[in-house]
């Protein structure tokens, strides 16, 4: 580790500022200032100024729309560089950043799009009156991201609150504060009027908190871990405005015996190890069905041990860094943990050593077996790059197993029976199914969790529902 993530690990943010440290090297990649709660309370005045004042919420649809538009290409324009942004602040392979990138534009594309098109209910006149709902924006929403993939994070809040309407405050993470800033340069210069969206930095406790408790900000939509989300829920539940929670994930990839392995075994391996396991619908469990678990689970672990773990930006790397030299620590002692439990690592479970690995927050992909379905490591998040694999013998064990977590975000079903991928996918409890294929995400498709993973869904008309309140008008005639 190279002197600068060593002297933050040491000595912390010098005060006032975010370093944000490059996972691949250990090099800084930016800083930013921290807002203090004092000019949070401003920061809240001038979003409340600009929601009244700049007349957003009351421009016709396609008005807001251009805007949107505008943003996306703003966006697109500076896709390489926002991409090695990404790659700096968080350590992910480019090629993965360049798609979050792509998606962000998409997204300020769809929900233009959606603004323009929208519908609401009208209900035909009724003897002597008629009645019809508009959709109204909250007024200053606070957005909430985490360090995953913030540039698609941060335009899956943004995108659909102001197409609703509203102003925004955005709070990326601490540990990937540097994209915000740019997206709301790339909105000011696409004509957005000023102060509609304003991010502010700095740590959860302190300016997260403050922003979900202030009494102007009327919506929070938050993206992050359960325990923060039930932390941020019990504030917004006593102030009583409404909240969107995406929150963690153990999602169970289910492997039957009639399944199409070669693909079934590509699709676990990109399922876990892409983005080093740092997505919150990683399939992180692993149940496959008696007969095949040795051989399926022998052809991952030799997947595993054949990745390309490497510097982010080098050809033909699978698995990066991990997202921060903290949380490479926090996985390490998952896996510990899983070692202490009995488990018994296949693969991986251990920090690569040599060349750049030594410079940078590296985990080596990780498999483990001969666990209980109930064991800690294969009920708690892991967040990186570590598969729990647990064999099954039929579709009730099966489905006690994989439904017997707190989480319910997604799943994956490997089956060439349409007719077992369909029941088993309504019996899992999970808000995302995919069967036959994994990690599939559509700007057009409601996305969510079930129990603990989350209220609410982001993503196709849902996504701008959130930000908006209902208002029903009657018309005497
Ligand atoms: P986190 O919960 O620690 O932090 C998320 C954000 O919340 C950060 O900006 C943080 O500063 C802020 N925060 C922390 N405490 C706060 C408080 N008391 N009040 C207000 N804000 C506060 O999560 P993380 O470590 O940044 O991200 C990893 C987690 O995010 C994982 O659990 C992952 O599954 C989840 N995630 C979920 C989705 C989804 O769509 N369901 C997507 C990506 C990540």
């Amino acid at each position: 580790m190279t002197i600068n993530a060593e002297a933050k690990s040491q000595t912390g943010d010098p005060p006032g500022q975010l370093v944000s440290i490059n996972p691949a090297d250990g090099s800084v990649a930016g800083s930013v200032a921290m807002t203090s709660v004092e000019q949070l309370d401003q920061v809240v005045v001038d979003a409340l100024h600009a929601f009244h004042a700049s007349g957003w919420k009351a421009l016709l649809p396609h008005r807001r729309a251009l805007t949107l538009h505008a943003i996306a290409d703003g966006l697109a324009a500076e896709k390489e560089s926002l991409a090695e942004l990404q790659m700096r602040d968080n350590g992910k392979p480019l090629t993965e950043c360049r798609a979050m990138v792509e998606s962000a534009i998409g997204t300020f594309r769809y929900y233009a799009g959606v603004c323009e098109t929208i519908e609401t209910d009208v209900t035909p006149a009724r003897g002597d009156y008629v009645s019809f709902t508009v959709l109204e924006p909250f007024g200053v929403v606070a957005a909430i991201t985490p360090w995953n993939s913030p540039v698609m994070n941060d335009a899956a809040k943004v995108a659909p609150a102001l197409a609703a309407g509203n102003a925004v405050i955005l709070k990326p993470s601490e540990d990937s504060p540097l994209l915000a800033p740019e997206l709301l340069r790339i909105a000011l210069k696409a004509g957005l009027p000023e102060g509609l969206l304003q991010v502010v930095q700095g740590r959860g406790a302190d300016i997260g908190a403050a922003l979900v408790a202030h009494p102007d900000v009327r919506m929070v939509s938050f993206t992050g871990g359960t325990v923060t989300g039930r932390a941020i829920g019990r504030v917004a539940g006593e102030r009583l405005i409404p909240m969107a929670l995406e929150l963690g994930g153990k999602s169970p990839h289910v492997v039957f015996a009639d399944a199409d392995l070669d693909h079934a075994v590509a699709a676990v391996v990109a399922g876990i190890f892409g983005s080093s396991g740092q997505s919150c619908v990683a399939g992180s469990r692993l149940f496959v069905e008696r007969p095949i678990y040795d051989e399926v689970v022998r052809r991952i672990v030799e997947r595993a041990r054949s990745l390309k773990v490497a510097l982010p930006d080098e050809p033909g790397v699978e698995v990066g860094p991990l997202a921060s030299f903290h949380h490479r620590d926090r996985v390490a002692a998952f896996v510990d943990r899983a070692r202490a439990e009995g488990g018994r690592i296949l693969v991986g479970g251990a920090v690569p050593t040599g060349g750049v690995y030594d410079g940078g927050a590296f985990y080596l992909p990780t498999v483990i077996e001969g666990l209980p379905a109930d064991a800690a490591s294969c009920q708690e998040e892991a967040f990186g790059p570590v598969l729990v694999t647990l064999p099954f013998d039929n579709e009730a064990d099966l489905i006690e197993q994989a439904n017997g977590t707190a989480f319910g975000l997604a799943c994956g079903i490997w089956s060439e029976s349409f007719k077992r991928a369909w029941r088993i996918g309504r019996a899992l409890e999970a808000g995302s199914v995919w069967i036959n294929t994994y990690k599939q995400s559509v700007i057009s498709t409601p996305f969510g969790g079930f129990k603990d993973s989350g209220i609410g869904r982001e993503k196709g008309i849902d996504g701008l529902r959130l930000y908006a309140q209902v208002k029903s008008m009657y018309f005497g005639l």
